[in-house]
């Protein structure tokens, strides 16, 4: 069993109620013995997306609480590993304050993400309107692309695949409850050649990508990414390979954890990393 989820949010992100003290109480119950928070840092996010009551910017936190919180954590729960990372929202408007922050903040590990395209969020039917199927997803990856190339600090590159969440063939699948089989094959090849230059890129500049177990939990039936692109990282030489469960409620916490040994086999990994002090520590699976 893996004992460590390296993609957990609390409330210091804008789209999470869940104190992380409750969150580590839970983490111990379910035997985890590490949490990595990774709350969003999401610099310039569009203001219209954000439905909260305040003026206070969406999916941003202050550093010095949030270090402050997680120290103080760590002495109330001293047999327990607690690390503080950041998911950093990607988009190359924000490289001079995302490279401020990962130089003034002692991060364990960055994950980055890309949550908007062209500034809109794929969560809502209106990027798809503007795009089109076809064009939308690639228009993810191509964003992907471009964030890799603008020179961002980070470790791993959040859920590679995550716009496959929210394009509209699989909210129908999902609504008729139809397999996706078909769409992930169709996908897969259909976009196989950017999807491997965005992971010989992150091969080439010495990252990693991450296991994102929510995938599961949105009826994807598949971790993001597609165990065919862990594969792919993998015959491309890619070796650093986190796993999170993206949760956002304490009952989330190390999701579907029980599936990825074996999946971690199919694709060819003996071993899965943890980032400490920004440094990869490869956890053999047979320690597990
Ligand atoms: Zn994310
Ligand atoms: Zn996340």
């Amino acid at each position: 069993m893996i004992r460590s989820d390296n993609h957990v949010h609390s409330r210091f992100s804008t789209d999470s109620e869940a104190s992380m003290e409750e969150i580590i109480r839970q983490a111990k119950q379910k035997q985890l013995i590490s949490v990595c928070f990774t709350d969003h840092m999401d610099y310039d996010f569009p203001k219209e997306y954000d439905k909260r009551e305040t003026d206070e910017p969406p999916f941003v936190f202050d550093p010095k609480t949030y270090f402050h919180a997680t120290e103080e954590l760590q002495k109330t729960f001293p047999d327990f590993n607690i690390r503080t990372g950041v998911e950093l929202g990607l988009k190359k408007e924000v490289l001079k304050k995302a490279l401020k922050l990962t130089e003034s903040y002692p991060f364990d590990f960055v994950i980055g993400s890309t949550h908007l395209v062209d500034n809109i969020d794929p969560y809502y039917p209106e990027f798809w309107e503007a795009n089109g199927e076809e064009q939308g997803i690639l228009r993810y990856y191509e964003s992907t692309l471009e964030n890799i190339k603008a020179g961002f600090d980070y470790d791993v590159y959040g859920h590679i695949d995550y716009i496959l969440r929210y394009c509209p063939a699989v909210k129908a699948a999902l609504k008729g409850k139809h397999p996706l089989d078909d769409f992930y094959t169709r996908t897969m090849s259909k976009y196989a050649e950017i999807l491997r230059e965005i992971l010989s890129l992150l091969i080439k500049n010495g990252k990693g990508i991450e296991i994102n177990t929510a995938g599961f939990k949105y009826g994807l039936g598949h971790p993001n990414p597609h165990e065919t692109l862990i594969s792919y990282y993998k015959e491309l030489g890619g070796e650093l390979i986190s796993i999170g469960s993206d949760a956002h409620t304490p009952g989330h916490l190390g999701c579907d954890f029980q599936k990825i040994p074996r999946l971690l086999n199919a694709t060819g990994f003996s071993y899965y990393t943890e980032f400490h002090g920004r440094k990869p520590v490869q956890v053999s699976l047979a320690e597990l």
